[in-house]
């Protein structure tokens, strides 16, 4: 395949905990998938080898046509990551926390200003761009996180649980950008255990004790259930 996130038979153990068996999926560009799976389901150490903070010896991950395994740095290029966790500088303003990580990312100067400008527009950021971080709202922290990992443009897009903390408001209109982007022709991976997040039109796949238990479009999966109770029922897990 040439775009999209494409992981095939992944396995991962933490000595003799098997947390991923022989994990395979597909997003194509364009599409929103919900990753969802309880507490312990093994999401993290997805996250973790999508990024290569962890490796994997067997099964292959390739990140819009490039091999994760054997071209890293052409294939993270190519993915743009929001963490659970915000790394983002608070006494910096949301322009300098943007310029900082493309000098990290040896985006080229030139043109630099138009590229933040641009990211900052797709997210409803632009009159915010001056704006120390510490004085952001928790959304708009999290959307500037979500701009800055978009500034390299990339094909594929991994958010891992990002509305953890938000208010409702907030968490809506992160989850309502991301579906926009994903419109625009971007692979999205989004992570959660909150099955309000995905919408009927959306790929679901259900992560349960380390193995893909269902694959498909969510609304087709439910059935006759709220995407909730179908969930519940499957994992015995409260969503
Ligand atoms: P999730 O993110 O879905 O909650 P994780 O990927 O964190 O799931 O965990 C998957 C499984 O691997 C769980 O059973 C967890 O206890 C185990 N696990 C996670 N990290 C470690 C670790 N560093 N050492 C041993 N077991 C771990």
């Amino acid at each position: 395949m040439t775009g999209g996130l494409d992981v095939q038979d992944l396995s991962f153990s933490y000595g003799a905990k098997q947390a991923l068996n022989h994990v395979s999926f597909a997003v194509p560009p364009g599409r929103f998938c919900a990753l969802l799976g309880p507490n312990g389901a093994g999401k993290s150490t997805l996250v973790s080898l999508l990024t290569r903070l962890l490796v994997s010896p067997s099964g292959a991950i390739h990140i819009a046509g490039q091999d994760l395994g054997r071209s890293p740095g052409k294939a993270l290029a190519r993915l743009g990551v929001v963490f659970q966790q915000p790394t983002l500088d608070l006494d910096l303003s949301v322009r300098q926390n943007l310029a900082y990580f493309a000098a990290l990312h040896r985006i080229p100067r030139r043109g630099l200003n138009a590229r933040i400008d641009a990211v900052l527009s797709r997210l409803d950021m632009a009159e915010r761009s001056h704006e120390k971080v510490r004085s952001l709202n928790g959304g708009h922290r999290r959307r500037t996180e979500l701009a800055r990992a978009l500034l390299h443009d990339p094909q594929v897009l991994l958010l891992d649980e990002p509305t953890v903390g938000l208010d409702a408001a907030s968490r809506a209109s992160i989850v309502a950008h991301v579906h926009d982007l994903a419109d625009q022709g971007l692979c999205v991976l989004w992570t959660t255990h909150l099955t309000d997040e995905v919408r009927d039109s959306d790929d679901l796949l259900v992560l349960h004790r380390g193995e893909i238990l269902t694959a498909g479009r969510s609304g087709e999966i439910r059935g006759a259930l709220s995407l909730s109770d179908w969930f519940q029922s499957v994992t015995g897990a409260p969503a």
